[in-house]
């Protein structure tokens, strides 16, 4: 029988959101319930013509405004703003949301998501660095589950399918592409411009994440996040490079024999496993060959030139408001030097003077990790 499913999509514009409606595309028995974006009002147009949600969202109003008129002959409710945001993920008959919103952007919209009792095809990391312990035990209290979209997670959470008992893990093995400036040491970054930055070798994101990539930001974001995805300590993870991205991650068990997921660098597979979990759809093209990689490697990164992975592990290891206070720096320095404000490796330091300026605190609330995101980027953006 044709697989069923009723989805959303909050950030359904961008890299993860279209690869979504590839799916949907091929799967049409999954019905897409509400999508939302941030401004982009030409794809959501399009978007809402070819896939006929109930509800399309543009959470910049006057973009809603636009898309209102565009959509005014269908019967498609647009909604605006934040209110619009949570909207798409608590949607009626959605069974699941794609969380495919770049940043902390996606918190609230999650958290309210869960509450309404759906299933988060998570991508937006973001949710789980920031408020990982609110979000688990809201998810564990709600009975719904995290699926991950990350292919680091999926490939671990793939490779612990046949796992019995939690302490039968010893270790996650992450593995990491090492990004576009492997093999560079500090001196030769300091003129590395956006443009340089924004290629990565092997896929092909969404600019935040590409940008994060190159620094190893998105390494540390990925152990936080998995965390709180699999109920590990930080020094249970362990980042490996392996610039080919074919093994997507491991999970090394107690006897020491360790399960990975293997595949041709293709978001879709991941994406796909969240929205049809436990069931393996067939998926079109992009097979591994294996006769093209004729060589793995698997190699240590290199923390002195990429530090900002080692800031994550304090950020992670200490937890409370820490891990917070070091994404909303990273998302305040990438935007800068996105806008030629700020030079390259000045993104590791502004994240760790934020960290080391920050004030403690334990257990934050969903209040005051808002409010405390904002005084940070607040503060860097005037500085600079
Ligand atoms: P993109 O930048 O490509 O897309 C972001 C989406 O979010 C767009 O639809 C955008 O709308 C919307 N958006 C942006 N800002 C806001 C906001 N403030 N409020 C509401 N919506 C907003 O990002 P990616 O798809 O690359 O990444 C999405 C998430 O998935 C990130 O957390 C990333 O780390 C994670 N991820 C991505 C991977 C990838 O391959 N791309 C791989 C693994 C994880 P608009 O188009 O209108 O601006
Ligand atoms: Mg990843």
């Amino acid at each position: 029988m044709e697989f069923q499913h009723k989805i959303s999509i909050i950030g359904s514009t961008g890299s993860i959101g279209t690869q979504t409606l590839d799916i949907v595309r091929a799967y049409p028995g999954i019905r897409v319930e509400a999508i939302s974006a941030y401004s982009n009002v030409e794809l959501l147009e399009k978007q809402a013509r070819e896939f006929l949600p109930k509800t399309v969202c543009a959470v910049d109003e006057a973009a809603a405004k636009d898309l209102a008129i565009r959509l005014a002959d269908t019967d498609i409710r647009v909604l605006s703003g934040k209110e619009g945001l949570v909207a798409t993920a608590t949607a009626e008959k959605a069974q699941t949301v794609v969380t495919a919103v770049v940043g902390i952007s996606g918190l609230e919209p999650t958290i309210a998501a869960i509450r309404a009792g759906k299933n988060i095809a998570l991508a937006n990391k973001e949710t789980l660095v920031t408020g990982g312990h609110l979000v688990t035990a809201l998810a564990k209290e709600q009975g719904v589950s995290l699926l991950p979209v990350d292919s680091e997670h999926s490939a671990i959470f793939q490779s612990l399918q046949g796992c019995r008992e939690h302490d039968e893990i010893k270790k996650i093995l992450l593995t990491a592409s090492g990004g576009p400036f492997f093999g560079k040491k500090r001196e030769e970054l300091a003129d590395v411009t956006p443009e340089q930055a924004l290629k990565h070798p092997n896929w092909d994101m969404g600019a935040k994440v590409t940008i994060d990539s190159s620094t190893l930001v998105n390494k540390g974001l990925e152990v936080m996040e998995a965390k709180w995805l699999f109920g590990v300590e930080m020094s249970q993870i362990e980042v490996l490079v392996h610039r080919q991205s074919v093994v997507h991650s491991m999970v090394e068990y107690r006897d020491n024999g360790i399960i990975a997921q293997l595949g041709a660098p293709d978001m879709r597979l991941p994406i796909q496993y969240a929205i049809t979990y436990p069931h393996r759809l067939p998926m079109k093209g992009n097979v591994l060959d294996f006769t093209k990689y004729p060589a793995l490697t698997f190699e240590q990164p290199d923390t002195e030139t990429f530090y900002a992975l080692k800031l994550a592990y304090q950020a992670g290891e200490q937890g409370g408001i820490l891990p917070c206070v070091f994404n909303a720096a990273d998302e305040a320095a990438v935007a800068l030097f996105l806008k030629k404000k700020i030079r390259y490796l000045e993104i590791a330091e502004v994240i760790e003077r934020a960290m080391s300026d920050a004030k403690k605190i334990e257990n934050p609330t969903l209040e005051e990790i808002l409010e405390t995101d904002a005084q940070i980027k607040q503060e860097i953006l005037k500085r600079f």
